[in-house]
């Protein structure tokens, strides 16, 4: 279960962001390669961040597709998997620019209670 591994990483920015501060709620940005089973990364999430200002957050998650540009033509195909060939003009000489992500969108901080 890679997502533990994944995680770790984003507890850690969670917790630098929060600053001590209480979070409800989490948001990621996660490029499709990593293929994350969102029921699976919300699992391992609350396993790594239990303990932490984290804990019993709700995870939100925004999945983003592959993105590559054609050093040919500078088109840019958008998949949902990886892509060899340029939609436009059908050159193999692409650069990846996106769908490997894998940020910290925003984080909600409770409300005081
Ligand atoms: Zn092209």
């Amino acid at each position: 279960m890679h997502e533990i591994g994944l995680c770790e990483g984003l507890v850690a920015a969670v917790e630098r962001r929060a600053a001590g501060r209480p979070v409800a709620e989490v948001r990621f940005r996660v490029g499709v390669l990593h293929r994350v089973v969102e029921s699976a990364l919300t699992q391992a999430f609350a396993l790594v961040a239990a303990g932490t200002v984290a804990d019993g957050a709700t995870v939100d998650l925004v999945t983003l597709p592959v993105r590559v540009r054609c050093r040919e033509c500078a088109a840019e195909t958008v998949a949902d998997d990886m892509v060899s060939v340029c939609g436009t003009c059908g050159a193999t000489d692409l650069d990846l620019v996106g769908g490997d992500e894998l940020v910290l969108e925003s984080i909600t901080i409770a409300a005081p209670v």
